[in-house]
């Protein structure tokens, strides 16, 4: 059983509006094991609205849309609903009555087009909407040699959709999803090397129609694995999915960091948690973005001690005590001083850890130069080198996660 969701509306068509019903929606109808397939997104337009109707009538058992359902001229979803069905519009009373109940509880008199609110397709019923003028309509268009389509059509107002959604549409749905059957996500998240190389280092997991289904998408440098199973409970599919979990972990170790909205920084301060140790972060190139990260997580209180972001070489030596000779001979992006920067550090907030970001070279796109981290450690100092070659754009955060995940890997070595 498939599912198609349409945004209408010329705001979303045009760019000045973020789609976020329709991820909500796909959320909530995954949550009920409807599988959705289809997102489209049409304008203020009758016939092209007409097209999308039929065509989503046809290649979808379920089709939720939302928008056009208010007074005004350009509002056309009821208009539309009817063509795309052969169905002409009937005056429906109780809409009627809710929506003159609504202006009088506000002292208002009702305005004439308002009344088309209450114009719905033959044949369909209203989905009350307690806190909006505009009602929903669900219908059940049918299709020859086939089941009906089960057509829900909701305001575009995300509030009042939502409140819709749990009061009528997500019930009459429980009994259309596949015998109660419910549908998870589990993300495993990983860090240190690239969707193709990860994807190379599993065994053939994102094949397509493998019960669960994996997929691999790389979100701001983290690759995130999606592992998707179907099952009568929630636990059921967590079960489902405990097998290709290992098999993941097991195959790329200490590239996964964790699981679901955990993320590096996360899994930083829950280690200097357990490991009763501190933390402090002298960065340049990253410009605060590694200490912001960090004092963010949960549990950062007393274990991240702080962070100095330098821009200046006499910083260097001031605040970190970084020799102005050594910063003269190898540069400030080098990882001589990426090393002095974090020993410095470490000193000066008496931290067990100190983590240093150098100073990004120049961009070459022809020949990428290197950024420089270091950790200084109680044992000792370490450096890392990473030339970056992806897209400048996401340079800063590359380079902020490269330093925590260099972190990570200290700590969950470390006794
Ligand atoms: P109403 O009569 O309450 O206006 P409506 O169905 O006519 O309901 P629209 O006019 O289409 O709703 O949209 C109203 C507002 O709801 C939009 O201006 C926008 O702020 C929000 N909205 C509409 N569609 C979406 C969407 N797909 N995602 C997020 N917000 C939306």
């Amino acid at each position: 059983m498939h599912a198609e969701i349409i945004s209408i509306g010329d705001e979303i068509a045009s760019g000045q509006l973020l789609d976020t019903n329709s991820q909500w929606l796909s959320q909530r109808l995954g949550e009920l094991g409807i599988h959705v397939l289809y997102h489209a997104t049409v304008g203020d337009e009758v016939a092209a609205g007409v097209a999308v109707f039929r065509q989503a009538i046809d290649r979808a058992d379920v089709v939720v849309a939302t928008g056009g359902l208010g007074p005004t001229a350009d509002d056309l979803t009821r208009e539309v609903l009817a063509q795309a069905t052969g169905r002409g519009l009937v005056r429906d009373d109780e809409a009627l009555a809710h929506i003159r109940r609504l202006f009088a509880r506000r002292g208002w008199p009702m305005p004439e087009q308002n009344e088309v609110q209450a114009m719905l397709p033959g044949g369909s019923r209203l989905i009350p909407n307690p806190h909006g003028t505009a009602p929903g309509i669900a219908m059940d268009v049918p299709r020859e040699g086939r089941s009906p389509c089960r057509l829900f059509v909701l305001p575009g107002v995300p509030a009042e959709m939502v409140e819709m959604w749990h009061e009528t549409v997500a019930g009459a749905l429980r009994q259309v999803g596949e015998g109660g059957r419910v549908i998870r996500h589990r993300l495993v998240k990983c860090f240190g090397a690239g969707e193709s190389r990860i994807e190379s280092m599993l065994p053939d997991l994102i094949r397509r129609g493998r019960i669960p289904r994996v997929g691999i998408t790389a979100s701001k440098t983290t690759i995130i694995l999606r592992i998707t199973a179907e099952g009568a409970t929630e636990q059921e599919c967590f079960a489902a999915t405990e097998p290709t979990v290992a098999t993941i972990r097991q195959c790329l170790g200490e590239l996964v960091f964790g699981e679901g909205e955990i993320e590096l920084e996360d899994v930083v301060v829950r280690l200097l948690g357990e490991r009763r140790r501190t933390l402090a972060v002298a960065e340049w190139g990253t410009a605060g973005r590694v200490t912001h990260a960090l004092r963010s997580a949960a549990g950062a209180e007393g274990r991240v001690l702080g962070g100095i972001a330098v821009a200046d070489n006499q910083i260097l030596e001031r605040v970190l005590d970084v020799p102005p000779a050594l910063v003269a001979k190898h540069s400030a992006a080098s990882a001589e001083v990426a090393e002095a920067m974090a020993v410095g550090v470490r000193g000066r907030f008496g931290a067990d850890y100190g983590l240093a970001v150098s100073r990004f070279p120049e961009f070459d796109e022809a020949q990428p130069k290197p950024v420089f981290f270091a950790l200084a450690t109680p044992e000792g100092v370490r450096a890392k080198s990473l030339p970056f070659a992806s897209h400048p754009a996401i340079l800063d955060i590359f380079c902020a996660k490269t330093a925590l995940n260099l972190a990570r890997l200290e700590l969950s070595r470390a006794e």
